[in-house]
């Protein structure tokens, strides 16, 4: 196979100088900068935190939540299709026997690592009972151990569907 040698950019003393093009970039930063100080109501930027997005959409995935039963029991069902359909491997599941007679089997543990979890959906879509949802519009999750970023059965059922926290 023929190996295509291309040439390296810029031979004259000004393309090896780099200044004139920092420059050109500088000169479109400038421009901005000075467009935005004359008309501050333009600047795309927001204060975040102290302003919170508004226009998250309702098919935005957010942390997850796991739903209830009219009665207000979990209504996951333990089937570990989540945890199958998941590519990241962060759903943990254990299942137990449900005594209410409303199911056979009830999750007993129930956690997701968030810092695994590459949001992709692939949970809520595997899921036969609409048991997990990801409408909660949580976008941001602080903590200070790795170990508060696994959200357990009773974090994720405290958790509420709305547009953020
Ligand atoms: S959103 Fe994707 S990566 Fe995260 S828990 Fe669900 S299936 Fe796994
Ligand atoms: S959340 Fe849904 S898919 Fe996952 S174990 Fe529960 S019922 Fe099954």
């Amino acid at each position: 196979m023929g190996v295509k040698i291309v040439p390296r950019y810029g031979k004259s003393l000004k393309d090896r100088l780099y200044l004139p093009a920092i420059f050109a970039g500088m000169k479109v930063t400038m421009s901005h900068f000075a467009r935005n100080l004359k008309d501050t109501a333009n600047i795309k930027t927001e204060c975040y935190p102290e302003m919170q997005p508004d226009d998250i959409t309702d098919r935005y995935r957010g942390v997850h939540r796991l739903t209830h039963r009219s009665d207000d029991s979990v209504r996951c069902v333990a089937c570990f299709m989540c945890a199958t359909a998941c590519p990241a491997d962060c759903i943990f599941i254990e299942a137990t026997q449900r005594e209410d007679g409303v199911d056979e089997k009830m999750p007993k543990v129930f956690n997701i690592d968030l810092l695994e979890c590459v949001f992709c959906g692939g949970c809520v879509e595997a899921c036969p009972c609409d048991a997990i949802r990801m409408d909660t519009g949580i976008f941001t999750f602080v903590a200070q151990k790795r170990e508060d970023f696994v959200l357990s059965k009773e974090q994720l059922l405290a958790n509420k569907e709305g547009k953020n926290r």
